[in-house]
C-alpha cells in the first residue's frame, strides 16, 4: 500500500517536473499551443495513475483528484474541463463496476466543487482554508462508498484513515513543489525586469532597448528612425532645487515617454539626461511630426518639484534616419551630431538631416 501511495505521489511528481519544463518553455510557445500541452500532460499522469492503484481491504483507489484539484487552482475552467473530459472518457472505456463512481464522486465532483468555490472566492491562501478544500474534495471522492458498497460505513470506517492522511500528505507535498516553482518563476521575472529597465525612470536600459529594435526593425515595412533627447539646462534644475528634485523630474517625464509606446515610439534612456527614441514612419516628416508633438508636449507640461514648486523644462531631439545599410552605432552618431545642432542653435527644437539640409543648401 505504501508503494502504491509512492508510485502516486512519483507520478505527480514526474509529471510537475515535465510541466516546469514546458513552463520554462512557455515564451516560444504560442498560449493555445501551450494549453494543449499542460492538458495532455496533466491527461498523462492522471490515467497513469489509473493504473497503479492503491488496494486497501480489496478496494483500489488512486490519487488521481490531486493534480485536479490544482489544475483547476492554478489554470482555470478550459484547460481543468478539457483535462477531465479527457480523463472521464479513458476511464470510461476502461470499464468496471467502479467506473462510474470513479467518474462522477473521484473526479467530476471534487473538480466542480474546486472550480465553482475558487471562481467565487477566490481563497486557497492560508493553512485552512487549503484543509477545507482538500477536505471537502476528499470527501466528495470517498463518503459515497458508504451508499454504493455493501457494508459501505464499515469499509468507509476501515480506510478513512490512511485515505485522509495520504490524501492530505501528498497533496501538500505536490503544493509545495508548486509553490517553489511560482516563487522561482517571479523571481526570475523581477531579475529580467531589473536587468532590463533602468532602476530611476523603469524605461528599457540601452542594452536591452537594442536588442528590441535590432528585431523590430529587421519586421518593419515602414522606415526605422532613430533620435536622440536631451534635457535642456538640467543641470541648473539639479543645482537649482537638489538631486532628489532632478531624478523626480527624470521620473515624470519617463512616464510621458512611457505613453508614447502607443504611437510606435520606443524610448530608452541612454544614459543620465539622455534618451534615445526609435520609431517607425512613412516619411520623415511624419518622424519629424510625431516627435515636434512629444517635444510640445513635455514644453507644456508642469513638472512637480515639490507641492509648492512647479517647473517647466524643454527637451533638444536630434533625429536621423536608419538606412537600410547602416549600423545602429552610425545612425546614434548622425542623431548626436543632430542634437548638437540643437543645442547651439538655442535648444527646444529638433534637427534633423531635413533641417541641416534645408540651412546649407
Ligand atoms: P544642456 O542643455 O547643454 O544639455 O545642459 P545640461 O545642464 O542639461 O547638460 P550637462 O551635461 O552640463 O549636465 C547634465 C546633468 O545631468 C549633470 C548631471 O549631474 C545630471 N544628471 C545625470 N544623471 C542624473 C540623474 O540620474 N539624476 C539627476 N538628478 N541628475 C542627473
Ligand atoms: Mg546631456
Ligand atoms: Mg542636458
Amino acid at each position: 500500500m505504501v508503494q502504491s501511495i509512492l508510485s502516486n505521489l512519483a507520478i505527480i511528481l514526474l509529471g510537475h517536473l515535465f510541466m516546469s519544463m514546458l513552463l520554462s518553455q512557455s515564451n516560444r510557445l504560442s498560449k493555445q499551443v501551450l494549453s494543449i500541452c499542460i492538458v495532455l500532460l496533466f491527461s498523462t499522469v492522471i490515467i497513469s495513475m489509473f493504473y497503479l492503484p492503491i488496494e486497501i481491504d480489496g478496494y483500489k483507489f488512486d490519487l488521481r483528484l490531486i493534480p485536479l484539484i490544482f489544475l483547476a487552482i492554478f489554470r482555470g475552467w478550459k484547460i481543468t474541463l478539457s483535462t477531465l473530459i479527457i480523463v472521464c472518457t479513458w476511464r470510461y472505456f476502461m470499464g468496471g463496476v467502479g467506473a462510474l463512481p470513479g467518474i462522477l464522486a473521484g473526479m467530476v465532483g471534487p473538480t466542480l466543487f474546486v472550480l465553482f468555490f475558487y471562481a467565487l472566492t477566490k481563497r486557497f491562501n492560508n493553512l485552512y482554508e487549503k484543509i477545507f478544500v482538500l477536505t471537502v474534495c476528499w470527501l466528495i471522492s470517498d463518503f459515497p462508498i458508504v451508499f454504493i458498497v455493501p457494508n459501505g460505513w464499515e469499509v468507509f470506517k476501515n480506510i478513512f484513515l490512511i485515505r485522509y492522511t495520504s490524501f492530505l500528505a501528498v497533496a501538500f507535498t505536490y503544493y509545495s513543489f508548486i509553490k517553489a516553482e511560482y516563487n522561482k518563476a517571479y523571481y526570475k521575472k523581477q531579475l529580467e525586469w531589473m536587468a532590463w529597465h533602468d532602476q530611476l525612470t523603469n524605461l528599457l536600459n540601452r542594452r536591452k532597448f537594442i536588442e528590441l529594435i535590432e528585431a523590430k526593425r529587421s519586421t518593419s515595412i515602414k522606415n526605422s528612425y532613430i533620435a536622440m533627447i536631451d534635457i535642456d539646462h538640467f543641470k541648473k534644475i539639479n543645482d537649482t532645487y537638489g538631486h532628489i528634485a532632478g531624478d523626480h523630474v527624470l521620473i515624470e517625464l519617463a512616464s510621458i515617454f512611457n505613453k508614447e509606446k502607443e504611437n510606435n515610439m520606443m524610448i530608452a534612456r541612454y544614459g543620465g539626461e539622455e534618451f534615445i527614441v526609435y520609431l517607425e514612419a512613412a516619411t520623415l516628416e511624419e518622424a519629424i511630426l510625431s516627435l515636434e508633438q512629444l517635444r510640445q508636449h513635455v514644453h507644456n507640461t508642469s513638472f512637480e518639484i515639490d507641492p509648492a514648486h512647479h517647473i517647466h523644462i524643454s527637451i533638444s531631439i536630434g533625429l536621423a534616419k536608419w538606412e537600410k545599410d547602416y549600423l545602429l552605432q552610425e545612425v546614434i552618431d548622425t542623431a548626436d551630431q543632430h542634437l548638437y545642432i540643437a543645442k547651439e542653435r538655442g535648444r527646444n527644437q529638433l534637427i534633423s538631416s531635413y533641417h541641416v539640409d534645408f540651412v546649407y543648401s
